[in-house]
This record gives C-alpha cells, structure tokens and sequence, in this order.
C-alpha cells in the first residue's frame, strides 16, 4: 500500500491547538491567535486576524483590513486568496469560499487525499448587501462557531429592526438616535440597510467607525452621505443617526447630543436583560452571525458526517448533532470572542461577554 495516498485520519489534517487550528502537513495556522510563520485568515475581525505572522493568506478584503487596522507591515508577506480558487500547499489545497459575514469573509476549505474538512469561520446566513454571501460547501468535518448556539437565538428579519430605528426617529425628531454598532461588518451593514429602507439624510459616524466605512464607499458599497461627528456641532444633530462603536454609547461622547436615544446592533438584543443592563433604550437585533436555526440548516446543508464547534455555545450545538445522529465534539478554541469582537480603533474595546 502506498503510503502517501493513505486516507489522513482528521487530525493528521487538522487539529486544534493553543495557537489555533493547525494543519500539520502544510504548516499553517488558520486565524493563529498567537504570531505563527504561515496564516490562513478568515476575515479581518481582530480576534481571528492579528498582526505579527511571517506570512498571511487571505481575500483582498481582509488583507486591506489588516493593513487598515495594523500599518502595512501587519505580516512578513502577503498572498491573496482569490474565491474559490484553491491554493496548494504541501499535499494540501485550500480553497477560500464566502462566509457571508462580513466584507471579505471567507470558509477555508482544507482539501488532501480526498478528505475535505470546511473551516467556516464566522459566518450568517440572512442576506447583507454589503458583502458576499454564504456558499455550503460540501464535507466531510464542516467546523462551525456557536456563538448564537442556543435555541434562544432566533435572529428577526434584520430590516424589521431598521425599521423600528427610522420610526423612532420619526416620532422624536428632536432627539439623537445613537447606534452602537461593531466598526467593522456591523456598523456598514447598519448603513446599507438604512438606504436599502428609503432614509437619505446624512448619517453620522464616530471617528472610530472611518477608516473601515471609508474602505467598504472605496469597495464600491453604497452607503450613502457619511458624516463625521467630530465635524459637526452636536448641538445641531438633534433627529439625526449616528453610528458609534458600542462601548461609545455608553460614554460622555454620548451624552453630548441632544436628548440622545441609545440603541445598540447585536444579536444580544435577544436577551432583553442585557439591553437593559448596557442601558441601551432602542435593542436591535441585527447579527452578523448564525441563528440557532441557521446553524442547524447549515449543519444539514453541508451534509458533514462530524461537526466540529470552536466556540461559542458548543455545548447545546454539540448535543444537538448527536440527537440528529452526528458525530460532533468542542474544539474548546481560546481567544474568539463573540459578537463583541474586541475593536482595534479609536480604544473602544467592547470586551467578549461572559
Ligand atoms: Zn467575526
Ligand atoms: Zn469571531
């Protein structure tokens, strides 16, 4: 029997390790928490992309984020990872595939020796102009996040909870309308669905928000009149949309508008206690991550006979796959948050919930 055409037992493939998912036969990290030589990054959120590897392989987008948020010099060197398009390494092929998450997102398929196991990263299934969306991707072991793993979790429509943005500010005109919203994906997306409903007025940003707002107008997404608050006078923004990070909302900076009513973009809205307890008046529920429901027709769609879950609500997901008759185990993966993604920009850090 030829040894090199031997089937690989998953974890000769891939396995997780305190560094993040490691791929033994091509020496790559994907979304390394820790400097390695060789990284895979899914999208540029900073607790799966982070500055200091020798090299990195990613989609344009993610790259120009990383470049964005860390200075040129984020990485050794750099290669761009076309979508769909496989790149070998060693004996191995991976291939970038959309995610749907946020702009640039991609699943990586590992591929070697006909054993194909798809990383997902972080991803959502409900539409988003703003960036592509998710493809399934057939597999044998399809990894996947559970950060919205609970039943719990049922994300509503997303222009729904826009739509109860622009009537709140219909019916107080005199006030503020402040949106927390994560500086990277969210925050964007916030925007083109506020088009996407009819509203055309400027719509203001906290600088924080600028240089990713700035690369997805240069993308080509239209996101409508973006203003700077630092360029305005507060006093006159009364009946106005700003976009912050969330952690701002919460801040003197917040306090400084008229009458401001706080809202706040998050799959955690859910849990209307924790609206409360962030004293966000106006909860949106608008995730860039999967739903209880979501996570399970991906599961179904992929028709992967294991189901690996890195982080997240594991638990009850991993329960799950073993009712629907899935081999399925937690990676225990340390350093993803959740939806409070730690910002990079500005010293808003909106720290991982517990
Ligand atoms: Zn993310
Ligand atoms: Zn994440």
């Amino acid at each position: 029997m030829a040894r090199q055409s031997a089937r690989w037992r998953p974890s000769e493939l891939l396995l997780p390790t305190p560094a993040g998912l490691y791929c033994p036969p091509a020496d790559i990290h994907i979304d390394p928490v820790r400097p390695v030589s060789r990284a895979l990054i899914t999208h540029g959120h900073s607790d799966h992309a982070r500055a200091g590897h020798g090299a990195v392989l990613a989609t344009r987008e993610t790259l120009a984020i990383m470049a964005l948020r860390y200075g040129e010099g984020f990485t050794g060197s750099q290669q761009v990872a076309l979508p769909g398009e496989s790149v070998r390494i060693g004996e191995v092929d991976f291939t970038f595939v959309p995610a749907g998450h946020v702009l640039g997102s991609a699943q990586i398929a590992v591929e070697s020796r006909g054993l194909r196991i798809v990383a997902s990263g972080d991803y959502k299934r409900e539409r988003d102009p703003t960036c592509a969306g998710f493809e399934p991707v057939p597999c044998d072991i399809f990894i996947t996040e559970a950060t919205f793993g609970l039943p719990v979790f049922r994300h509503p429509p997303a222009a729904g909870e826009v739509a109860k943005l622009l009537e709140s500010v219909r019916l107080f005109p005199e006030r503020t309308h402040i949106v927390g919203a994560y500086s990277l994906g969210k925050a964007q997306r916030v925007m083109a669905l506020i088009r996407e409903a009819g509203y055309e007025r400027p719509v203001y940003i906290h600088g924080a928000v600028e240089k990713i707002t700035g690369f997805y107008q240069a993308e080509g997404i239209p996101l409508g009149e973006i203003r700077l608050v630092s360029e305005s006078d507060r006093k006159t923004l009364g009946g106005e949309i700003v976009i912050c990070p969330p952690s701002a909302t919460q801040d003197l900076w917040a306090r400084r508008f008229p009458d401001p009513v706080t809202a706040f973009a998050s799959g955690w809205m859910r849990i209307r206690a924790r609206a409360r307890q962030k004293g966000v008046e106006l909860p949106l529920v608008i995730s860039d991550h999967a739903d209880w429901d979501d996570l399970l027709a991906t599961i179904r769609e992929v028709q992967a006979g294991e189901i690996w879950v890195t982080h997240g609500e594991a638990d009850a997901l991993v329960h799950w796959c073993g009712t629907a008759g899935l081999k399925a185990k937690p990676l225990h993966l340390v350093g993803y948050g959740d939806e409070g993604e730690a910002e990079s920009e500005g010293g808003a850090v909106d720290a991982p919930a517990a």
